[in-house]
């Protein structure tokens, strides 16, 4: 179900702009619009799914396959060596903003941990 005012499923029509790094048929990763770091993108289902509170059983292989497409960004964002961050926020106490699932791939500097 595609989520009416939901500006991810927006970006995944085109209604909104984004500077797309990947797409296939199940998923789309585009450039985060506040980057966090030299390379931050965003990889998101073409289908709604609010968050991870939302995913069920049916979206076990879409969600792998978000988490392969991220590992694919990283790679060619060039790194697999000097390593990268994926980050899901689910619900907004966990920084949350946009309720359409998405992993943050992050990397081109040093990333501490734990995260604030
Ligand atoms: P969240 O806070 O939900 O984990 O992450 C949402 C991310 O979406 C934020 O990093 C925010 O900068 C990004 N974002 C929000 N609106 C847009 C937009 O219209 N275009 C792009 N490219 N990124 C967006
Ligand atoms: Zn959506």
């Amino acid at each position: 179900m595609a989520g009416e005012n939901c500006i991810f499923c927006k970006v995944v029509t085109g209604e909104i702009p984004a500077a797309k790094v990947y797409e296939d048929e199940r998923a789309v990763a585009f450039r985060d619009i506040n980057t966090q770091a030299p390379t931050h993108a965003l990889v998101i289902p073409r289908a709604h799914v609010a968050s991870l509170n939302e995913a069920g059983e049916a979206d076990e292989a879409l969600l792998g396959h978000l988490l392969l497409v991220a590992a694919r960004v990283a790679r060619e964002e060039g790194h697999a060596e000097g390593g990268y961050r994926t980050v899901i926020n689910t619900g907004a106490g966990a920084g949350q903003s946009v309720f359409h699932v998405h992993v943050h791939v992050l990397g081109g500097r040093a990333l501490t941990w734990p995260p604030g």
